[in-house]
């Protein structure tokens, strides 16, 4: 097994954490009610977060532990060797991590430590739980990863980070859909009619051969709805110290009378606008994407989300990404 070098953060729908760097996020589902994230190292699993939504009522923290610790021990006996299971391990606790929390720890071949909390800010119910080997430091490692862990985000911005990607995503927008491929990564946000897409491609060199450019990149790209719906226009931009593209549309129905008499009748609201930022990381060898549709008076949303990107690693300064 490699040795753990350093930890990487996560940030998923709202919920913080660090794990060691070698672990692979191989699941990452579910929504604000209930979801699930799971961290594999070389197919073993290492760490998983599961969480629900207790929408009203008390939660019973011993009783919600012992329901989980009945199927958990059941499923375990399945390997044929002997099950220990232990509760209120005390690794870590609720002046630790400000919550009603409950802590156990079970061997069974392999060993792991589980940590369950119910959050009365964002009232979520977290369970984690972290696996291992006897011979290892499994102990610091979940403690690590126990104090690292948050459910929620304090003010208008969650930080979310993933895949090497790293941005800030409006609170109220609801993440849509997300395509996670090697060489393609693209998460959609919607908040009523308006729409916000963060899309990243590499590696940029193979993309961008010797015939291509940026322009001739974006017109490949964009979907045709938008190249029918709106009147582009883009300049070429220095964004983030990276070459780039700021690309900006009117909608077309503004110059049609009959749509503006329909959009007036019906929503009275302003036409929206098509913007984006586009650019290429010459460091982490990728191409960025954050585009939108959005109202006049929410444009800054989308210039604040693509200047949150971290699109390289600040102290990397060679050209070598994958
Ligand atoms: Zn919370
Ligand atoms: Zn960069």
């Amino acid at each position: 097994m490699r040795r753990t070098a350093g930890y990487q953060q996560v940030g998923w729908l709202g919920l913080t954490v660090q794990v060691p760097s070698e672990w692979d996020l191989v699941v990452a589902r579910g929504n604000r009610f209930d979801g699930y994230l799971r961290f594999d190292e070389e197919a073993f699993t290492r760490c998983h977060i599961q969480w629900t939504l207790v929408s009203a009522g008390k939660v019973v923290l011993d009783d919600q532990l012992d329901r989980y610790l009945e199927a958990f021990e059941r499923q375990l006996k399945k390997k044929g060797q002997p099950v220990t299971i232990r509760k209120n391990t005390g690794l870590v606790s609720r002046k630790d991590v400000g919550r009603n929390v409950r802590t156990f720890f079970w061997e069974c071949g392999t060993v792991g430590y589980g940590l369950l909390w119910f959050c009365q800010d964002c009232r979520r119910a977290v369970l984690t739980q972290v696996y291992g080997y006897a011979h290892e430091d499994l102990k610091g490692t979940a403690k690590r990863i126990f104090l690292s862990l948050s459910d929620h985000q304090e003010g208008d911005w969650e930080r979310w980070s993933l895949y090497d990607l790293s941005f800030d995503a409006p609170v109220g927008w609801d993440l849509t859909d997300s395509q996670i491929q090697p060489g393609k990564v693209r998460f959609h946000f919607r908040k009523g009619p308006w729409r916000i897409t963060l899309e990243r491609w590499g590696p940029a060199s193979v993309l961008l051969g010797p015939e291509d450019n940026l322009e001739t990149f974006v017109v490949k790209v964009l979907p045709q709805d938008i190249k029918n719906r709106f009147l582009l226009h883009c300049r070429s931009d220095d964004f983030k110290e990276h070459p780039s593209l700021h690309l900006k549309g009117s909608d077309k129905g503004a110059k049609r009378p009959l749509s503006v008499w329909w959009r007036q009748l019906t929503s009275g609201q302003p036409f929206p606008n098509f913007l984006g930022w586009l650019w290429v990381c010459p460091v982490s060898n990728r191409i960025y994407f954050v585009s939108g549709i959005l109202p006049p008076a929410e444009e800054l949303v989308l210039d604040h989300i693509a200047r949150s990107v971290s699109c390289h690693p600040e102290e990397r300064t060679d050209a070598c990404g994958r």
